[in-house]
């Protein structure tokens, strides 16, 4: 304040209520004028996502209403369909004037709107795999690799068979976590088909054989689909930004995380083209340096006195059931119990709660 004046407060939106987008908006909804524009009224904890299909009531847990959170500050609950100089524009037919944007739009998931609901998707998925003898898993990456470390370890009795198009689980990472990760499936009597693919557009309802591409028949009750999501950025091509897209749909950004070529959008989270692993911690230290610089520029401070960010280092943990995980770091890769009690008692949760503020 001065002379006595109230300070007027900047606009800031945040556009996605994700790892990155929430997190940043919670530590600046005191210090601006906030909107987040997210299109589901809660933040969802995405690597714990898996625990909840095989234990529903955790749902709870890692579902946080957008309200709990933020409590100064306007949740739009819509997606975000343009941005032009001055505003964005959501698919609810809103637009939402910024001093300050920042984009943290990561994967597209198409989940519920309600919390409730969502909770009622964990319940249904749950469902189907308690009522099934046989699952079949389509994808290798984190998602199929954890989804069947939480069934081989809950449900033990089950046949699960997962097929993964490369050579390799786990390829966003090296090949020693795969050849682990695959060493611990196999010893939980998972089935891991190489190289091969499921036509998903010819699955229907209620199949209960599959054919794969290299002609091998895999019969099971239900299917689950954890093929990596797509970025959410494909809205952007037409707005002022789809300049500043690379060939992968990333945002190309500086080192203070300002999208490149503008003075006053900043783009945060998986959607940046950072080179680094894209990875949740890393999506809350863009987070938490956008909000500190956001602050320091609101204040008046010199654009030389801002922090930059240097990419963080490979370090990803895969959880294989409630106690085991591989784990790469930047000079050893290890799996086993030690990097189970890191992550896969409770997958974060706690913790993740905790740096929300909410109670762990
Ligand atoms: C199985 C699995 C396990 C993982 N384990 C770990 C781990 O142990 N540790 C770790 O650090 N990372 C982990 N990750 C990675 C981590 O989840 C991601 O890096 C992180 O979620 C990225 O955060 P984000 O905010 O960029 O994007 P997201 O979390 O994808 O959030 C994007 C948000 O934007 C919203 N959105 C999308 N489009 C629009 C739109 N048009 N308008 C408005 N809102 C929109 C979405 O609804 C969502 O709320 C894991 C990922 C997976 C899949």
């Amino acid at each position: 304040m001065e002379g006595g004046e109230r300070e007027e407060k900047r606009r800031v939106v945040v556009i996605g209520g994700g790892v990155a987008g929430a997190l940043l908006a919670k530590n600046v909804q005191f210090n601006s004028d906030l909107v987040l524009i997210d299109p589901k009224e809660y933040f969802e904890i995405p690597w714990a996502d898996l625990r909840a299909m095989v234990e529903p009531p955790f749902a709870e847990k890692i579902l946080i209403k957008h309200t709990d959170y933020l409590t100064n500050a306007a949740i739009v609950t819509s997606r975000a369909i343009g941005v032009t100089e001055t505003e964005v524009l959501t698919d609810g037919g809103r637009s939402v004037p910024y001093d300050f944007l920042v984009i943290a739009t990561g994967h597209a998931d198409p989940v519920a709107r309600s919390r409730n609901d969502r909770i009622e998707q964990f319940r249904e998925e749950n469902e189907k795999i308690k009522s099934s003898s046989s699952i079949l898993i389509i994808g290798g990456g984190p998602t199929g690799v954890e989804l069947a470390g939480e069934i081989a370890t809950d449900y033990p009795g089950k046949k699960v068979t997962l097929v993964h198009k490369g050579s390799r689980l786990l390829e966003y990472i090296g090949p020693k976590a795969s050849v682990k990760a695959l060493k611990w499936l196999k010893e939980k009597n998972v089935e891991v088909l190489f190289q091969q693919t499921v036509d998903l557009e010819s699955i229907s309802d209620g199949q209960k054989e599959f054919k794969t591409s290299a002609g091998k028949s895999v019969t099971a009750d239900c299917h689950f689909v954890c093929i990596g999501r797509p970025l959410a950025s494909s809205w952007l091509k037409e707005t002022i930004l789809g300049k500043s897209l690379d060939e992968h749909g990333r945002l190309m950004v500086d080192e203070k995380l300002r999208v490149n070529g503008q003075k006053n959008i900043f783009a945060i989270g998986d959607i940046t083209n950072i080179k680094e692993l894209k990875q949740g911690y890393l999506a809350q230290a863009h987070a938490t340096l956008v909000a500190k610089n956001l602050k320091l520029i609101m204040k008046g401070v010199k654009e030389t006195n801002l922090a930059a960010y240097k990419a963080g280092s490979a370090i990803a943990i895969v959880s294989l059931g409630r106690k085991s995980a591989v784990a790469q770091f930047p000079f050893a890769t290890i799996s086993g119990r030690v990097p189970g009690m890191i992550k896969s008692k409770d997958l974060f949760a706690a913790r993740t709660r905790k740096t929300m503020g909410v109670d762990p």
